[in-house]
């Protein structure tokens, strides 16, 4: 019998922030509107808030969490008009928190060596996020990274490769952490193209 597939609850846990975070009042104005808003926004209710402790439990303990709830998430999220948005900033939240279990010696060392001896030991971190967070596998062309996710969390979650902007995202945040970077990453091959995989390039270099 083949195990089922899991991811890190980093993964599922960075959907739920983002949605708390993009549905939480601005400013107090909205905040006398709480128990109102609740009922209309996602990131609110109850269920959002007992699935993130839920979560976060599972942080603590490093339980893995069933692929198809982190799936069923994602959908859920695709179906708002703002999908891309939540996605985006769920990735830079998952990309922050999995750059916190590097450790701070390694993280000061890369910071500051010059970026010749950085660059592998960044490489090396990248490798590690990728693999334990995305399931998925970074390698160095050249002056780039490239993201390899064989089985994407968000690919079918929305139209038009929406989903597909939180992986795009991690990449981009990670490469801002490790390297100082921020150029342009490329979504070079998609699932919801009929390529296979899906695969993003980013620019490797400390800017
Ligand atoms: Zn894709």
């Amino acid at each position: 019998m083949i195990a089922p597939a899991t991811v890190d609850p980093l993964l599922p846990l960075s959907l739920l922030e983002a949605v708390r975070s993009v549905d939480s009042p601005r400013d107090d104005q909205d905040a006398e509107y709480v128990p109102e808003l609740r009922n209309k926004r996602l990131g609110l209710s109850e269920t959002v808030y007992a699935q993130i402790r839920r979560y976060t439990a599972a942080v603590r303990k490093s339980q893995r969490a069933p692929q198809e709830e982190a799936v069923a998430l994602a959908r859920l999220i695709g179906r708002r008009a703002d999908a891309q948005e939540v996605f985006m900033s769920a990735g830079r939240i998952l990309a922050r928190q999995s750059f916190e279990t590097t450790s701070p010696v390694t993280r000061r060392v890369i910071f500051v060596l010059p970026s010749l001896l950085a660059r592998p030991l960044a490489l090396r971190e990248a490798r590690r996020i990728a693999q334990r967070y995305l399931n998925g596998n970074i390698r160095r062309v050249g002056g780039s990274l490239m993201l390899e996710v064989p089985v994407s969390v968000t690919v079918d979650s929305a139209p038009k490769e929406r989903g597909c902007a939180y992986y795009e995202s991690v990449l981009r945040e990670l490469v801002r952490l490790l390297v100082g970077g921020a150029g342009a990453v490329e979504h070079v091959r998609c699932v919801a193209r009929g390529e296979g995989v899906c695969e993003w390039r980013a620019e490797w270099r400390r800017t």
